[in-house]
This record gives C-alpha cells, structure tokens and sequence, in this order.
C-alpha cells in the first residue's frame, strides 16, 4: 500500500485565517473598532497554552481578545457575575469560557450563563438547538466545526459514507455527529459502553477518534483504506503530547490521517475566529 496521506492542519488554518482577516478588516471598517473576543479563564497550565494559541490566532485574524480571569473557587453566581456585564457590552462580539472549569460549574451551567449570540464556542442550548435543526447560522463548536473544514479542504467526501465517532462529548463527538449526518454520512458514535469497539470502528470509512486516551486506535481498529481524523491531545505517561490514534502503528494501512500535533488543533483555533466573526456580523442585522 502506498504511504497515507497525511492532513496537516496548517494550511486549512492559514486559508480559515485569511479569510477572516478579510472580514475583520471590513468589520473594523464599519465599526471602527476590531471584533473583540472575551476569554474567561481559570489559571492552569492547559488554559494558558490555549490563551497563548487564541492570542496568536487573533493578531492573524485582526481580532482582539480580552482575557478575564475567573476564581478556581468560583461558583455559578460567581460566574454569572462575571459573564453578565460581558453578555450586555456592545464591544464585546463573543464570550468563550475556557476549560477547565471550577469544580462547582459544569459546561451546561457556563452555556446557560453566556448570551447565546456571543456563543463563540456553541455551548449553549439555542445555538446547540440551531446545529439540531441544521441551521445555517449556528455557532458550532469549533472542534468540530475543524474537523469539517479538514475534510472539506482535503475533499473527502462523506456522502454514503460509513462514519464512526468514538466519543460523545457536548463539544466534540455530539456536534460532529450531528454535521456528519448533515453531510449524508452514516453514523455510528462510540463511547465508553460500547461493546465490541475494535470490531465497529473496523467499518469505518472515517474514523474519528475523540475520547481523550493516548494511542488508544490501533490497526485493531481500522479497516485497510480508512481515512482517520484524530482529535485527541494527550499526555502519555512519559509527558508527551500525543492523539487517541497511534499512528506509527497505523500509518501503513490507512489511506490519510491527521497528525497530532499539526492537525485539528490550529484548525480549531481559526474556528473559534470564524465564529467570532459569524456572531459579530450576525449582530450587525437589525431583528424585524
Ligand atoms: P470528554 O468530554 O472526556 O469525552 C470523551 C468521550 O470519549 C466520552 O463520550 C466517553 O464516553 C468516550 N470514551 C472515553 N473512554 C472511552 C473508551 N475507552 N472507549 C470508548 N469511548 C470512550 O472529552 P472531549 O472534550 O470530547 O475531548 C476528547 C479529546 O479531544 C481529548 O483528548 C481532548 O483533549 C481533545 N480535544 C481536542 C481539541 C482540539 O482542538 N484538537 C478540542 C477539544 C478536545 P462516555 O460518554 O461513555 O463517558
């Protein structure tokens, strides 16, 4: 078999950013003022190596982040009181609370807290209520808003095809579903309960891994020719960053796979930014 393809993530993210910058410019130009994301975070180190990212993205995309720090001790009031004088603020187009959370505040409460047309990250029920309906203008999570643009840019195409999900997560595995079938996918999510995974994921003409466990996608999982889209970061026992698929192991039999890191990871970063852009053009029509 020839060697696969591999769908690095860097172009896709450069031509997502691009076309942003493009639409800042143009948004600057009316407003008289950047599109403006507000970051609201709790000091990890998983938090800061995103900010760093979603900070580097915005000087690519001509876009401005205001970063807000919320408690580790922080309960839902606490939060509110934070989100609510952003959800109100004209200068701010988009609200993205950042994982992980406090420990009192899950992500339904964060998505019940935001004013759903600065829903950047698609978490709350109303834009996750416009994905359900395959509504044009929702907010989708931008994981699996990337994935998409992944596959389109490579020109997979997912019409008749077998898809399987490994994952089920609010802002991974469910909204990806939901656009695959979209798309006339024909798909199968997996997640912990699943009984006999390697022997359902083998049907996959596209597998997506996104459970979170390093390596764990092995050829027992994968059928000669599959394309698969790993969605993963992880850090191995040894500290090091890997995906849920182990690629070295996979590599011979697949037909493409995204690596980790350098595929859907800056992908999604330009997402977030497309989005910000969807809700701050979105708030420029007047409602009749
Ligand atoms: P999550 O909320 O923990 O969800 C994990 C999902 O995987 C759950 O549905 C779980 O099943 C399922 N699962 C866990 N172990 C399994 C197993 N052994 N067999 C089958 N299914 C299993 O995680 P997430 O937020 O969706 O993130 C998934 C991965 O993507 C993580 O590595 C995360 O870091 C990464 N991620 C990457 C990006 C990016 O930009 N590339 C963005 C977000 C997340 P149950 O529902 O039954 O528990």
């Amino acid at each position: 078999m020839v060697d696969a393809r591999v769908l690095m993530g860097k172009p896709v993210a450069r031509a997502l950013n691009d076309a942003t910058f493009e639409r800042s410019h143009e948004y600057e130009q009316i407003n008289k003022r950047k599109p403006c994301l507000a970051v609201i975070t709790v000091d990890d180190p998983a938090s800061r190596s995103y900010l760093k990212t979603i900070k580097s993205t915005a000087r690519k995309t001509g876009c401005e982040v205001q970063e807000i720090s919320l408690k580790p001790t922080a309960d839902i009031p606490g939060m509110r009181q934070i989100i609510n004088p952003l959800n109100d603020d004209p200068g701010i187009d988009g609200i993205l609370v950042q994982m992980p959370l406090p420990k009192g505040i899950n992500l339904h409460d964060a998505g019940l807290a935001i004013n759903s047309n600065k829903d950047v990250d698609g978490i709350s029920p109303y834009q996750a209520g416009l994905l359900f309906k395959s509504a044009k203008n929702a907010l989708i999570p931008p994981t699996a808003r990337a994935v998409m643009e992944i596959l389109d840019f490579y020109q997979i195409g997912l019409s008749g095809q077998e898809v399987i999900i490994v994952g089920r997560s609010l802002v991974v595995g469910k909204p990806l579903g939901l656009l695959m079938v979209g798309r006339n996918a024909t798909l199968t999510w997996c997640h912990s309960r699943t009984r006999s995974l390697p022997m359902v994921c083998k049907r996959a003409d596209v597998l997506v891994g996104a459970l979170g466990k390093a390596r764990f996608l092995d050829s027992n999982y994968l059928r000669p020719g599959a394309t698969v889209v790993d969605v993963g970061i992880n850090v191995d026992e040894d500290g090091k960053l890997a995906g849920d698929v182990d690629v070295q192991n996979i590599q011979s039999i697949v037909a493409a796979y995204t690596p980790v890191p350098g595929g859907v990871g800056p992908v999604t970063s330009a997402c977030l930014y497309a989005n910000l852009l969807d809700a701050a053009n979105a708030a420029l029509i007047p409602i009749s």
